[in-house]
């Protein structure tokens, strides 16, 4: 069964390192080839700047992993770039869609000429914040627990004009709940339920229900630490528990997938990278109908575009 995963770091990987081929190296959770075996049709590569970049560097570096992206990811065979959302009808059956988020506002800064390049680029999704706090807004690190600033709404309001999603994954509890007062297009890329692991990055049942209400998605993420509490591993019953809980709060035609592979250095037992995807569609299939199962894998996301 087909898969739209909306996170995945392996633009930083290559970025760190990008004498590695993206092809079969298996140091990349989402390499291509495990990328045909897992069924991934279209895959989300984040654009990530890390906080020790300093300030006047970092519009470089998303330039360069942009660059990667470009040359690296584009460049293989069947890659096709999603550069607008209508782009997705266009995907044929043997190839892989792949598109570009921006995780962290830090990148541009204060300059909305460098957020508009970005989007021409092909910038589909734009988390305002990593963990940490920058022009825009604070992230879930940030001791003093901030929201929006009057950029950070900006910003929002030009993802809207723009029709780019608003991703509040890593925002602090009040950065979400200024979002949700402009942001006509949020969604959570990699985010578990708060309920039943309390780490800082998970949503509150009140989050999540907002987004169900104002249509976004909900991408859960395959990181045992927000699958569950204290675990440096867990198996995919622990992240179905996961889905069966949105589902409870309404969220049956939300639910989408955010691995975070190639970001994360701990994974669940038998979906370990993008290669055994299909080992958490079949554990699904067990709980689920096959037309539910499709929808978080793939159609819930084509059901919420921002078209
Ligand atoms: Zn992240």
């Amino acid at each position: 069964m087909r898969v739209f995963d909306l996170h995945c770091d392996a633009l930083l990987k290559l970025w760190e390192n990008p004498g590695r081929t993206y092809v079969n190296n298996s140091d990349f959770h989402t390499n291509m080839e495990r990328l045909v075996r897992g069924d991934v049709k279209v895959q989300l590569y984040a654009v990530f700047v890390e906080p020790e970049i300093p300030s006047d560097l970092k519009f470089q570096v998303a330039m360069d992993q942009i660059d990667l992206f470009y040359t690296r990811v584009l460049t293989q065979k069947g890659v096709r770039h999603i550069k607008e959302w209508s782009d997705l009808t266009e995907l044929e059956p043997n190839e892989i869609g792949a598109m570009l988020t921006l995780e962290g506002a830090d990148a541009f800064g204060n300059d909305l000429g460098k957020l508009r390049t970005l989007y021409r680029l092909g910038v589909k999704s734009l988390g305002l914040t990593w963990n940490n706090a920058n022009l825009c807004a604070d992230g879930v690190g940030e001791p003093r627990n901030g929201g929006l600033t009057e950029l950070g709404f900006e910003v929002v309001r030009l993802n809207n004009e723009y029709k780019v999603w608003t991703d509040v994954s890593h925002l602090t509890e009040p950065g979400f709940w200024d979002v949700m007062k402009v942001a006509k297009y949020p969604v959570a890329t990699h985010s578990n339920a708060k309920t039943l692991c309390s780490h800082r990055r998970n949503l509150t049942d009140e989050q999540a229900q907002a987004l169900f209400q104002r249509d976004g998605l909900l991408g859960v993420v395959f990181h045992p630490p927000f699958i569950k509490d204290d675990a440096d591993s867990c198996d995919i019953d622990d992240l179905v528990k996961h889905i069966d809980h949105f589902c409870e709060l309404g969220g049956k035609d939300h639910i989408a997938f955010g691995s975070d592979f190639d970001g994360i250095d701990r994974v669940v037992t038998r979906l370990t990278h993008s290669g055994e995807y299909q080992n958490l569609i079949e554990e699904l299939l067990k709980r689920y109908s096959e037309e539910e199962v499709k929808g978080f894998a793939y159609k819930n996301v084509l059901n919420h575009l921002p078209i």
